[in-house]
């Protein structure tokens, strides 16, 4: 290209080509040395575009109408074509035919003045910006300068933009000016790989085309023509090898075709264990066979692929890393069958893949993606890396051949159902047992005990029946004299309990004045007289005391039972952390001597 930014780093040629392709000749300015194969087989044509036949499609339609956008945005990964599209675009604005008398056409000839300038990069009209280096707004106004004069050889002065979306916002403000007003004889295309970074207001005013990863199939079979335009004898899994590896990118796949080729020169071909080699995937096996011991929870055969792997130089992360892809692809195979036959599969993945997909379940490909994924962090802080890789590898050896936690909870409770009796603390009016082994590894179990169940006799309507000392408690809660609650529970031990004699034994942290508070509470609650006397024998344990004993119990009850016993033993390592009831025992007890809403709610609904 000429003109503003003549910075581009190397002279680009394409070959004219219908059908078949073909590498275009040198430019007269380059020496006859070797030319990577993706500037060699860049596309000039639109019909060379791989895999991009919607985009193809509606810019023959746009120029077959004549309604072509001012501005292009194209957006997709690298290598997939957008600047070479844009120079197409060029071309095909500016070709003047072979007669020199012609039109804008999707077909430019390839022969005028402007097609070969801008074959050859020298055209003065067509200016190239390269966003990623050139990101002021100073860069921006030499543009919005040179929009200000006619071209000099061509109808359109077209402005490429690689990597737009890295402009500065003041380069962008300049840019939009220009854009909302665009002068006729200017065109502009915008390429970027990240759309979410331009400006809606940029966006809004072109058109815009989102260029796809190419798909495997495709790639393959252009490398495939590419590799016989160099009479390079290649393997068929090696160009599928090298398909795969692109990615969608056929730039990518280009330069891979290049590597290989000069790896397999001297043997006059390319097979596919050069490229595996190459690629790294000579381990691939390696993989598949690690899985195969990881599922047969095999420890020992685990760590001895691994020793192995990484005597001949593979990193613990990449591993994790390879064995978290497969079990991405083995999930994928379980959910679309069809994929065996798909070629964007290698081969390993299709024979030895779906025999383990076979074999395996998908909750338990489940938790192997998510303990490795967890693992796959840990390898990356470890000091240790390759202890660590051991590590992961033994607890997924561990884990990953048991059923998931709630199957196995239910398996075993089953058990327990037939082979032993339950204790009691645990033992639920329903007779179910609850267990919950997140992994905190906390376990929790229904119990029924309630502390405040001692509600009072419903048929004494005005005033509390009070047989026992929870009852006293209870009617200190139900006046909502909370500090008086609180001491009922925890410093009070009941040592005789005879109405209306109750004799206490008060904690030292006890106010002066309980006695006579619980004295005038009950007297209150009850209309009649009560004594209340201290004493210094031991007593039964306060309520708080006592809960904490039950508590206590329960959960030695709750660990010694049988199935929680199992839950232990499955997962090594687990203990149980928390113990809950999942029914709290009601707070407030139901009263009768709730009169008051009631007295209120009467006398607004009774009509005498
Ligand atoms: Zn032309």
């Amino acid at each position: 290209m000429a003109g503003l930014f003549d910075d581009d780093p190397a002279p680009r040629s394409g070959g004219s080509l219908l059908g078949d392709v073909q590498a275009a000749p040198p430019e007269p300015t380059q020496t006859p040395s070797y030319r990577v194969l993706a500037r060699k087989y860049r596309p000039v044509l639109f019909d060379d575009l791989i895999g991009q036949e919607g985009l193809v499609r509606t810019i023959r339609n746009a120029f077959a109408m004549n309604r072509i956008a001012h501005a292009f945005m194209f957006t997709g990964v690298r290598g997939v074509g957008k600047t070479t599209t844009a120079r197409i675009i060029a071309r095909a604005l500016n070709c003047v035919g072979r007669d020199g008398n012609g039109g804008p056409t999707a077909d430019p000839c390839g022969v005028c003045a402007n097609c070969v300038a801008i074959l050859q990069d020298r055209h003065p009209d067509v200016i190239e910006m390269d966003a990623a280096s050139k990101t002021g707004v100073d860069d921006v106004r030499d543009i919005i300068e040179a929009t200000r004069f006619q071209p000099m050889m061509a109808r359109t002065k077209v402005f490429i933009i690689d990597e737009v979306h890295m402009l500065s916002r003041h380069a962008f403000n300049a840019l939009l000016k220009t854009l909302e007003e665009p002068p006729p004889h200017i065109k502009f295309v915008f390429a970027t790989t990240e759309i979410r970074r331009v400006p809606v207001t940029i966006l809004s005013r072109c058109q815009r085309f989102d260029l796809k990863r190419v798909a495997v199939e495709t790639l393959a079979a252009h490398f495939q023509r590419v590799a016989l335009a160099e009479k390079i004898t290649i393997e068929p899994d090696a160009v599928d090898a090298i398909a795969r590896a692109a990615d969608g990118s056929v730039r990518d796949g280009l330069s891979l075709l290049d590597q290989a080729i000069a790896l397999g020169l001297d043997r006059g071909i390319i097979t596919a264990d050069t490229v595996s080699g190459m690629l790294g995937l000579a381990d691939r096996s390696m993989i598949f066979d690690l899985m195969d011991a990881i599922a047969a929870g095999d420890i020992a055969r685990s760590l001895r692929f691994l020793d192995s792997a990484h005597d001949n130089g593979a990193e613990p992360g990449q591993i994790m890393q390879d064995l978290l892809g497969l079990a991405h692809t083995l999930s994928r195979l379980k959910s679309i069958p069809d994929l065996v036959s798909s070629k964007s599969l290698p081969e390993l993945e299709r024979t030895r893949g779906k025999k383990l997909a076979d074999q395996l379940s998908i909750p338990w490909l489940g938790r192997l993606w998510q303990m490795l994924s967890k693992g796959i962090l840990e390898i990356e802080h470890a000091t240790d890396r390759r202890a660590c890789a051991d590590m992961i590898l033994i607890r997924l050896c561990h884990v990953t051949d048991l059923p998931p936690p709630a199957e196995l909870v239910h398996k075993l409770s089953q058990l327990s159902n037939h082979s032993s009796p339950r204790p009691a603390p645990i033992t639920s009016p329903t007779g179910g047992f609850r267990a919950a082994i997140g992994s905190s590894g906390s376990i929790g179990a229904d119990s029924p005990a309630a502390v405040l169940d001692a509600i009072p006799d419903p048929d004494i309507p005005a005033q509390w029946r009070i047989d026992r000392f929870e009852d006293v408690v209870a009617l200190a809660l139900e006046r909502q004299d909370l500090r008086l609650y609180a001491h009922l529970r925890h410093d009070v031990r009941v040592v005789r309990f005879v109405p209306p004699v109750i004799e206490l034994n008060l904690a030292s942290t006890a106010p002066r004045d309980l006695a006579a508070r619980i004295s005038s509470l009950l007297e209150a609650g009850t209309k009649r007289r009560w004594t209340i006397a201290l004493s210094r024998e031991q007593g039964a344990p306060s309520l708080a005391e006592a809960e904490e004993q039950e508590n206590a119990r329960a959960l030695d009850a709750a660990i010694g039972h049988p199935l929680v016993q199992a839950v232990l033993d499955t997962f090594p390592g687990s203990r149980i952390e928390a113990f809950h009831r999942p029914e709290p025992a009601p707070e407030v007890p139901r009263s009768v001597t709730d009169t008051t809403d009631n007295d209120d709610f009467d006398s607004l609904t009774n009509e005498d």
